[in-house]
């Protein structure tokens, strides 16, 4: 099933990060067209990806004959050289791209992109890194952060919340953490709610700050 709400979505540069976010899209249903200068990439990705086409993404007049301008969203996904992934922006913005996500793999860079009209930017090492971080030196089994220290993460259910409903142990007073969802063992997520009781071995979603979500899995 083609998922055509919205358009299709352009990627440009199959480096790893690229074609993992080409693959995704595709497997998610939507249209992809991939773009890459290096012929060898295209070759390789070809018979994963619907269309991929050998071109140079800095050239304005290339995009517009491949038909960039068709895709309300494109990814510029190219990372090392910041030259090729600023003039590729300038070259969708020119051509009046509605939706360009760029890769920055710095500050400075990030604040370029911003100006030549890239609209959402992207840290993959940066975000990457950071939430492996936080894995690595806590007990947390999954973690995001959404900024201004908001945070969801999955965890261990600690001793403390096992055999009585959440109504009772109420988590949100005692650890300040929201309990959203549950997996007993063997079982799927559900929502948690306050006559939800869970058993030994559950993995639970909790939300709040960074570092009540941290001090919550430290209980498991
Ligand atoms: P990754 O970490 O994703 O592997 P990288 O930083 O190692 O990327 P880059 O130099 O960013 O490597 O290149 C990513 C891809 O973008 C490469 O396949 C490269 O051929 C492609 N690319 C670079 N410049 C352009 C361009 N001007 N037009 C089209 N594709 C380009
Ligand atoms: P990234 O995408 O994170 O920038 P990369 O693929 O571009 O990584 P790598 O070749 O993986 O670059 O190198 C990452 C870092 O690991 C470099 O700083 C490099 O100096 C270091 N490194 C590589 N090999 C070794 C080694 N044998 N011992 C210690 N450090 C190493």
């Amino acid at each position: 099933a083609r998922n055509t709400d919205g358009g299709g979505i352009a990627v440009i540069g199959l480096g790893r990060f690229g074609c993992h976010l080409a693959s995704s899209l595709t497997q998610l249903g939507h249209e992809v067209l991939a773009i890459d200068r290096n012929g060898e990439r295209v070759q390789r990705w070809s018979p994963y990806l619907d269309r991929v086409v050998q071109a140079d993404a800095t050239e304005e007049g290339a995009l517009r004959q491949l038909g960039v301008t068709d895709f309300p969203r494109v990814v510029v996904a190219i990372g090392a050289s910041v030259e090729a992934s600023v003039l590729t922006v300038l070259a969708l913005a020119e051509l009046g791209v509605p939706q360009i996500w760029a890769r920055a793999t710095s500050d400075k860079h990030a604040k370029i992109l911003g100006s030549v009209g890239a609209q959402h930017v992207i840290f993959p090492e940066a975000e990457t890194g950071e939430r492996v971080a936080h894995l690595i030196v806590s007990k947390m089994l999954d973690f995001i952060e959404f900024g201004d220290d908001f945070a969801i993460a999955k965890v261990r259910v600690p001793d403390a919340l096992v055999g009585r409903p959440l109504r009772e142990l109420a988590p949100a007073d005692r650890y300040g953490v929201m309990v959203v969802g549950a997996k007993l063992p063997g079982e799927r997520f559900r929502y948690a709610d306050p006559g939800t009781v869970l058993a030994p071995g559950s993995v639970l979603i909790v939300e709040g700050s960074i570092a009540q979500v941290q001090r919550f899995a430290e209980l498991s």
